[in-house]
């Protein structure tokens, strides 16, 4: 494990972009009171934003959640990946039309709950695939977000599309795809979500994704690539931030964290998440903040020069 300390901000400016954190570095699931200590962890970790993973339960207690974000002072991004049985991308109406449905529920969640954003693999089933989704799928995943995006419009949410890898989606895995896939919509309500884990496995460097999203990057998911300390991985996060900085991304910098033993079993089968790479969320957490609020410091800092 790191040296936690060693990362610890000495930064007294306030951040450029506000720092969140997702649920289930705290709690392998969103439900009361698990929430509530999510919650509490989230805010001794110096996040001002924790992003919830909005299940069915977790969308039919919305009110429950507004009242405890309110009480410790958080904003909240909510974030689904769709399943089989609520894919939007597949060739079979009655799923589709679940999937319609899911979202829209979701969608009124994030609005009750108070958040401004609804992210994750929005736009088909999260998990392993067997075959290329079919241009008939692509096209109603499109005509489904769409009508999903004027619906979060009138509730002043915005829709995210996360890009994930091959492992997870046969629809988006890339930046470039991510972009025409949000292009062929045509929803001002519809922004491109990158995370440093994905980008990892699909992209050719962690900064010409970023340039070409530009400010259609709405959200941003911090990972490293084994889902576990950042800086112990292989992402390359100097140049990443560099490239956030070089497009003013002022949005959120979510971190997230995936252990086999801390995370539901639902979404460790979607996500693949077979071993325990840490044991402690808050220390992953704190660790996380301190790391995220470093690298802001470097964006905001003259290059070096030598005397
Ligand atoms: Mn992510």
């Amino acid at each position: 494990m790191p040296d936690v300390a060693a990362f610890s901000s000495t930064m007294s400016d306030p951040p450029i972009t506000p720092l969140g954190v997702h649920a289930m570095v705290f709690m392998p699931s969103w439900t009361h009171p698990e929430a509530e200590q999510a919650a509490a962890k989230a805010v001794a970790t110096g996040f001002s934003i924790l992003e919830i993973p909005l299940s069915e339960q977790a969308a039919a207690e919305a009110e429950l959640t507004r009242e405890l974000l309110d009480r410790h002072s958080l904003r909240a991004v909510c974030s689904l990946g769709l399943d089989a049985s609520t894919d939007i991308a597949s060739d079979e109406p009655q799923t589709v039309e679940r999937g319609e449905q899911r979202l829209l529920r979701a969608v009124e969640a994030t609005h009750v709950i108070g958040a401004k954003l609804l992210t994750g693999v929005t736009y088909g089933a999260m998990g392993h695939h067997n075959a290329r989704v079919s241009s008939k799928g692509r096209a109603s995943a499109q005509a489904v977000l769409t009508r999903i995006a004027g619906a979060a419009e009138v509730r002043g949410v915005r829709i995210g599309v996360e890009v994930v890898n091959r492992y997870e989606s046969n629809v988006l895995n890339t930046t470039e795809e991510g972009l025409a896939f949000i292009d062929g919509m045509g929803a001002p309500n519809v922004v491109l979500h990158l995370d440093t884990y994905h980008m990892n496995i699909e992209e050719s460097d962690f900064r010409t994704p970023v340039l070409l999203a530009g400010d259609r990057l709405g959200y941003v998911h911090v990972g490293e690539s084994h889902r576990g300390y950042l800086g112990t991985g292989t992402v390359d996060f100097a140049t990443f931030f560099q490239a956030l900085a070089e497009v003013s991304y002022k949005g959120p910098l979510t971190f997230e964290g995936f252990s086999a033993t801390r995370i539901d079993n639902r979404l460790a089968g979607a996500l693949s998440i077979w071993r325990e790479t840490w044991h402690d969320g808050q220390a992953l957490a704190a660790h996380a903040q301190g790391f995220l609020a470093d690298q802001m410091m470097a964006w905001s800092r003259p290059p070096a020069t030598t005397p």
